[in-house]
C-alpha cells in the first residue's frame, strides 16, 4: 500500500496518509478566503500558492496515521461556528481541515507538508474550488471538478459510515470529542488574517 509521509517544518510532528493512490484521492485546490485567513494567521508562507490557493487531498480520515508528536497537534476554528482546521502547535504547520465531528467523515489534508512529489502519488489535481477569492496573475476565473469532489465525498463517507471506518479518525477521541481544544480566533486576529499583504 503506497503511503505519503509528511513532516511539519520543524519536523517534530509527522503523519502519514496510508491507502494514497489516484484512485482514491481527490486533489482540489482550495481559494476561498477562510483557507488563506488560516495560512495568513499560522504564518505559513509555503502554504498558499501565488493565487491564494490551497492545495488539498480529500480522503478518508481512517487512511491518516500520526506517528509522531502527537501531543503537539492543534485546533484553531475562524469563528465559533467555522470548520476544524489543524495545525502543529510546535512550528504552526497546517496540517487538515475537519468537520467539527468524527460522525461525518470527512478530511481535507492539507498538502503543502508532503514530503514527496505529490503528483507522482495521488495523480493530478482535480478541482478548482472558491476561485472567486483568487486574486494575482493568471488566477483561475472559473470553478472546475466541483460535482465530482461532491460526489467522491459522499461515496466516501457513506462507505466510511457501512464498514465502521469513521470511528477511526486521528483528530478525534474514542468519546468523539477532538483531542485538541478548539481555539476561536478573536474578531481583531481574524480582520489581521483576512487581510492581503
Ligand atoms: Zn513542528
Ligand atoms: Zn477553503
Amino acid at each position: 500500500m503506497t503511503s505519503l509521509s509528511f513532516s511539519c517544518d520543524c519536523g517534530k510532528t509527522t503523519w502519514v496518509l496510508r491507502n494514497a493512490t489516484p484512485k482514491t484521492a481527490t486533489r482540489a485546490i482550495c481559494y476561498c478566503a477562510d483557507c488563506q485567513a488560516f495560512a495568513r494567521h499560522l504564518g505559513s508562507d509555503t502554504t498558499l500558492d501565488s493565487n491564494g490557493g490551497t492545495a488539498l487531498n480529500q480522503c478518508n480520515p481512517a487512511d491518516i496515521d500520526v506517528q509522531t508528536g502527537a501531543e503537539n497537534i492543534a485546533l484553531l476554528r475562524l469563528s465559533p461556528k467555522g470548520i476544524f482546521r489543524w495545525h502543529t502547535s510546535c512550528c504552526n504547520t497546517p496540517m487538515a481541515n475537519t468537520a467539527h465531528t468524527p460522525g461525518v467523515p470527512f478530511t481535507s489534508l492539507i498538502l503543502a507538508p508532503a514530503q514527496a512529489d505529490v503528483g507522482s502519488v495521488l495523480g493530478p489535481n482535480q478541482a478548482l474550488v472558491n476561485v472567486q477569492a483568487a486574486h494575482g496573475h493568471n488566477a483561475p476565473k472559473a470553478t472546475k471538478g466541483m460535482g465530482r469532489l461532491v460526489r467522491k465525498f459522499i461515496l466516501r463517507a457513506i462507505n466510511a459510515r457501512l464498514n465502521g471506518d469513521w470511528k477511526k479518525n486521528p483528530f478525534f477521541t474514542s468519546d468523539r470529542s477532538p483531542i485538541a481544544t478548539p481555539r476561536v480566533l478573536t474578531k481583531d486576529e481574524r480582520t489581521a488574517a483576512s487581510a492581503r499583504s
